[in-house]
């Protein structure tokens, strides 16, 4: 039985789009400006060299030959007809213009319903946006913005290196919401130098700006990075397996009920990863959270009534 004391993100993809919707991941040959010097070096600490698409098929395939791939196997494992087109890994804005376009374009085909692409808060332009704006018009597949964010506390996001604060995060979601499109934002709860009180303040900003969805993620630790480094000496150390868990619940109770939620947890592979999931598989501590909100009591939203003036409420008819 799925839990219903917060917004599921299969559950709302079925309401939209009428039927069971999959995600096919897509690999591009692009990088980062967290990388490459232009805004950083080294990307955020706890980011390895395959980005987040460890799952993906190697980017010097094609799109189309990703996605037939892709497409075919799942088309037969799960009777699948609508897919999104999910651009994953690391930035995916982060191109010239003429080839992010040929990129987006090659994925346009039948039963695509929706391009989801990744990217930083500090890729988001005018000119991608309107020929996207152009792709939704023309060929009836809708858009949607993935936003790493991480941490609202402008403090930590120096201390994962970043390369961009909030301030740049709330034009990028103003310039998206111009257009139109979605936007899901990830969150990492379990940063080792954001406090409860953090946590609380990002479900109150993601919901003050009206973003649609988010994904959140607990930290792991991948070999060979800047967090791998630090972490073997000593340098943090991360929650338990059970305060992650209060800190999504208090997250969700913070969060806007209309918000939906893609992920409450990370997935990562073990055998790159210094730490990852308490090595409790994540649908255990799914399962924690969903019993421990049912202990509880508590639901998204539960409590979200601090927004459209909270103090005037004492005035009748308000
Ligand atoms: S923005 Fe994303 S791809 Fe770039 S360094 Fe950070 S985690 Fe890695």
């Amino acid at each position: 039985m799925q839990n219903s004391r917060y917004r599921i993100y299969s559950q709302y993809l079925k309401e939209k789009y009428g039927e069971k919707i999959y995600k096919i991941p897509i690999n591009l040959p692009v990088t980062c400006p967290n990388r490459d010097h232009t805004v950083g070096v080294g990307g955020c600490i706890f980011c390895g060299e395959e980005g987040a698409g460890f799952e993906n098929l190697e980017n010097s395939i094609s799109v189309i030959d990703q996605l037939n791939k892709n497409i075919t196997y799942i088309q037969k494992k799960y009777k699948a007809n609508k897919f999104i087109a999910y651009f994953q890994n690391f930035t995916n804005t982060y191109l010239p213009l003429e080839k992010f376009k040929e990129y987006i374009n090659a994925a346009c085909r039948e039963n695509i319903v929706e391009i989801a692409i990744s990217t930083r808060p500090d890729c988001i332009n005018d000119s991608y946006l309107s020929f996207l704006k152009e792709i939704e018009e023309m060929k009836d597949i809708n858009i949607s913005i993935e936003l790493g964010l991480q941490s609202v506390n402008y403090h930590t996001l120096k201390k994962i290196n970043r390369g961009h604060s909030l301030a740049e995060f709330i034009d990028a979601v103003m310039y998206i919401k111009k257009y139109g499109f979605e936007i899901c934002t990830h969150m990492i709860l379990n940063l080792p130098w954001d406090t409860l009180e953090d946590i609380i303040e990002g479900a109150k900003i993601l919901s003050a700006l009206k973003i649609e969805q988010v994904k959140l993620h607990s930290l792991y630790i991948v070999k060979n990075t800047m967090m791998g480094n630090m972490y073997q000496n000593k340098e943090f150390e991360i929650i338990s397996m059970e305060e992650y868990v209060d800190h999504v619940i208090a997250f969700l109770e913070y969060l806007n009920p209309n918000m939906v939620l893609q992920r409450l947890i990370g997935r990562a592979p073990k055998e790159n990863t210094l730490f990852c999931n308490w090595n409790t598989s994540w649908w255990k501590i799914k399962d924690r959270i969903d019993e421990k909100m049912e202990q509880l009591d508590s639901y998204q939203g539960k409590g979200c009534s601090y927004l459209n003036g909270k103090a005037l409420r004492k005035f009748k008819n308000l």
